[in-house]
């Protein structure tokens, strides 16, 4: 059996390396050539001897989810729509920015968390990725955006705010943010890894204790009974419980604050009292608030605030001294906004229909690339 050494850690691929027979500096000098320069053949690592490069031919591969489409909206925000098997599509999305570019990658294939707003939970749960599958989406981001010496790689951050909840699938997600971390893979500092999570509390404390990154929260409503219906896992871990993990993970995370995400639901969480009510529930947690536009699909049921009501819910906040910002909706002529991502491919309960989107799409693909 071949094994996938795109989905190895540091540690696994040094075992492998052992097994093999071969020194640990090997392992660098392969996380270097798959992370680094790209590669994915042996034949390109010329630093080993044609011998060692054979016999890794042999026993391994480097093989990341295959893109069936690539497109990209007219704000230069990036998708790539990947097959991971058993008609399973998950998505990447790059936003360059002035300053930084932002890659947001996928954790699972659909989410089982259910939060009413999300077209991801609206598709219901259909697997985890595996350790491949989720650094594969940097790996080939940072291929298709061309490298280059460190200081013009075109990804500077990424955030796990793609589809699923990157803390349920907790050992691959933190084996890959590891492999984004190391300075062998993609170097980036633990400030510009930035994990979403809608408040699985246990999870939290145990990321602070193994991979702290930056944290971001899904609040989305300032008190129980609301976000009870919004964000469903809120019945199992309530606000006081998740505040509490957030001030727990604060001391060990490379940022002294936590990022409270807040979509706005016309007539549902947006008035100025629950603005007001939101300031007093998290007043003991340093925080940043960010505002997100809710994004519609299909039979949502809810819609996008007003924007004068998303402004006067933001004075609020800010005359209450909380840096308070407003996501700007990028990428939604191609569906690459938040909770809009492989909207048509994933819904559980058409799986038939998704095996045959995604061939459709994959041979819609393949001769696009053809002409
Ligand atoms: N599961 C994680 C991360 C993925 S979702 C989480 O829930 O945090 C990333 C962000 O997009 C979350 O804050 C999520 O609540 C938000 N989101 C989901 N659906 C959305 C929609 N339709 N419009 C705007 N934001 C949405
Ligand atoms: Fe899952 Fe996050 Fe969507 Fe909730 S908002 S259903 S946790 S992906």
């Amino acid at each position: 059996m071949t094994v996938n050494l795109l989905g190895l850690g540091s540690r696994q691929l040094q075992a492998f390396c052992a097994d093999m027979g071969e020194k640990p500096f090997r392992a660098k000098q392969l996380l270097r050539w798959i992370h680094h320069a790209g590669a994915d053949n042996f034949d390109a690592m010329t630093d080993m001897a044609k011998l060692l490069r054979e016999r890794l031919a042999q026993c391994a591969t480097i093989m990341a989810p295959e893109v069936v489409r690539d497109s990209t909206a007219a704000d230069g925000t990036r998708k790539w729509l990947l097959n991971v098997g058993t008609g399973n599509a998950i998505e990447a999305v790059f936003i360059p920015e002035p300053n930084r570019g932002t890659l947001c990658v996928s954790s699972q294939a659909g989410c089982a968390l259910e939060c009413s707003f999300c077209s991801t939970g609206r598709q219901g749960f259909n697997r985890n990725l595996t350790v491949a599958e989720i650094i594969g989406q940097l790996w080939w981001a940072n291929k298709c955006l061309g490298r280059g010496v460190e200081a013009e790689r075109p990804i500077s951050n990424v955030v796990m705010m793609g589809m699923g909840e990157p803390l349920a699938n907790f050992d691959n997600v933190v084996t890959a943010m590891q492999l984004m971390l190391d300075d062998s893979a993609y170097g980036l500092s633990r400030r510009r890894v930035t994990l979403s999570t809608s408040g699985l509390v246990p999870a939290i404390d145990r990321l602070g204790e193994e991979c702290p990154v930056a944290l971001a929260v899904s609040l989305h409503a300032p008190n129980d009974a609301l976000r009870d219906r919004l964000v469903p896992i809120n019945r199992k871990y309530p606000i006081k419980q998740l505040l509490a993990a957030c001030l727990r993970y604060i001391e060990k995370a490379p940022r002294d604050f936590v990022t409270f995400e807040y979509v706005m639901l016309a007539g549902v969480n947006d008035s100025v009292e629950q603005a007001r009510e939101l300031a007093r529930v998290v007043k003991d947690v340093p925080c940043k608030i960010n505002l997100i536009p809710f994004n519609p699909f299909p039979d949502s049921g809810y819609a996008r605030s007003d924007p004068k009501a998303v402004a006067r819910f933001r004075d609020v906040l800010m005359q209450a001294d909380y840096t308070t910002t407003t996501r700007k909706t990028r990428g939604d002529d191609i569906d690459a906004a938040c909770g809009q991502l492989a909207g048509q491919v994933t819904d559980k309960t058409r799986r038939k229909q998704r095996r045959d989107a995604v061939s459709k799409m994959a041979n819609g693909f393949m001769e696009e690339a053809a002409q």
